[in-house]
């Protein structure tokens, strides 16, 4: 296709930086540049019609770790690691908030459970033996203790009898959160093109030129927010890791509130409206999930409902309303990996399950790459 003389100059010449990816990182990174570069030109590129990874996709868990999920993480990283990430995970949440506001995002604290299984009483003896000791390592963040333990007054089955409480966990509402960061961008100029996969860039001295399948162009800097896509572009240590969630028909009275991990965070459900929305199961079948197709299978999709109708709504009618599924960033380290690929081109990827905390402060730090 031939662009006009008035698409290519208003669109795509002179442009100063280009952003591939419209999700949490790309959008935050546009955004702090803009708020740097009030005068620069900038491109966000996505190849969906809406934003198609995982910010629309997610369970919109404002968390930054349930209680087995860091004795985990104490025994592959240092103290001081695990101590870090939280600290991340808990400013990028204030970043978020502060940017957007709570209402837009439909911030709400209802604390955060972790659920352990009947069959899994090692690790709820685990929980309970290092409860103490977590919460003095979280000392210094918190100021208070962080975990304690309650009864099952949701009356879940197969679980044993207390579960972990987080009374710092909150949720948020995704599509409005996406929302509110689209809109800003557009707000401030921010140019926001959809349909349009990057397919290649080549780097100049000075720019770098961006083949698209739409279009090609030159810009003066490239930043890649691709997460789990991102191995189509560059060579960093980041594979594709789908997760699928199903939502159930709206429930009369719910009267479970809250955000919930369960079987070692391997499941997580929420309250959304009414609904249960509930995701997870990825341990059934790593390989088969550890891929870039948006698509749901019968052995996850039917362990989910399993656990829906002896776990979590046993006494209760429902039925399910929708199915999706979202693609994350992973890697054996916890960590995303936020650094320049060469003197005009920088990446902010691999932001595991944690994206919703942790991705505002990610592309912060990508746009603070730029000199
Ligand atoms: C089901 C699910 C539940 C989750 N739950 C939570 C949760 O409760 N709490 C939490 O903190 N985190 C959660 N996460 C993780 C969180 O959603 C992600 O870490 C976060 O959204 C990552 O944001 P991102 O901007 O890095 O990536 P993405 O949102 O994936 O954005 C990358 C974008 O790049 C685009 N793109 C890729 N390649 C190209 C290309 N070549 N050209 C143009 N565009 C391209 C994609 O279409 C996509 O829109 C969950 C994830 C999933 C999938």
């Amino acid at each position: 296709m031939n662009l006009s003389y008035w698409e290519i100059k208003t669109w795509f010449s002179e442009v100063d930086f280009t952003i591939i990816g419209s999700g949490i990182v790309g959008l935050s990174a546009a955004l702090y540049l803009k708020k740097r570069f009030s005068n620069a030109k900038i491109l966000v590129l996505e190849k969906g019609f809406l934003p198609q990874g995982a910010s629309t996709k997610n369970a919109g868990f404002a968390c930054f770790g349930s209680l087995s999920e860091i004795i985990d993480d104490l025994n592959t990283h240092t103290e001081d690691d695990v101590l870090n990430l939280i600290k991340k995970r808990v400013n990028g949440l204030h970043l978020l908030r502060e940017t957007l506001g709570d209402e837009a995002i439909n911030y709400q604290n209802l604390g955060g459970y972790e659920l352990f299984t009947k069959n899994n009483e090692a690790l709820y003896d685990l929980c309970q033996e290092k409860q103490q000791y977590i919460n003095k390592l979280l000392k210094p963040i918190f100021k208070t203790d962080v975990f304690s333990f309650k009864g099952n007054n949701f009356n879940f089955k197969n679980i044993q009898p207390k579960y972990a409480f987080n009374k710092f966990e909150g949720q948020i509402d995704t599509g409005k959160m996406m929302e509110a960061l689209l809109q800003k961008a557009s707000s401030l100029g921010i140019k926001i093109i959809n349909n349009c996969t990057v397919e290649a860039f080549i780097e100049d001295r000075n720019s770098v030129k961006v083949k698209t399948n739409l279009v090609e162009f030159s810009t003066s800097k490239l930043l890649i927010a691709t997460n789990g896509f991102a191995s189509g572009l560059i060579n960093e240590p980041v594979k594709p890791a789908r997760a699928q969630v199903l939502i159930t028909k709206p429930i009369d009275d719910l009267h479970i509130k809250g955000t919930f991990h369960l079987d070692r965070g391997y499941y997580y459900f929420r309250n959304i409206n009414n609904r249960i929305l509930f995701g997870g199961g990825r341990n059934l079948d790593f390989r088969a999930e550890e891929t870039t197709k948006f698509e749901q299978t019968e052995l996850i999709q039917n362990k989910l409902e399993e656990l829906l109708s002896t776990t979590i709504l046993p006494d209760i009618n429902f039925e399910i309303d929708n199915r999706w599924s979202g693609i994350m960033g992973v890697g054996t380290q916890k960590k995303a990996i936020v650094k320049p690929i060469s003197n005009n081109v920088f990446c902010g990827i691999r932001l595991g399950g944690m994206g919703v905390a942790i991705g505002s402060s990610v592309g912060k730090d990508l746009a603070d790459l730029i000199a």
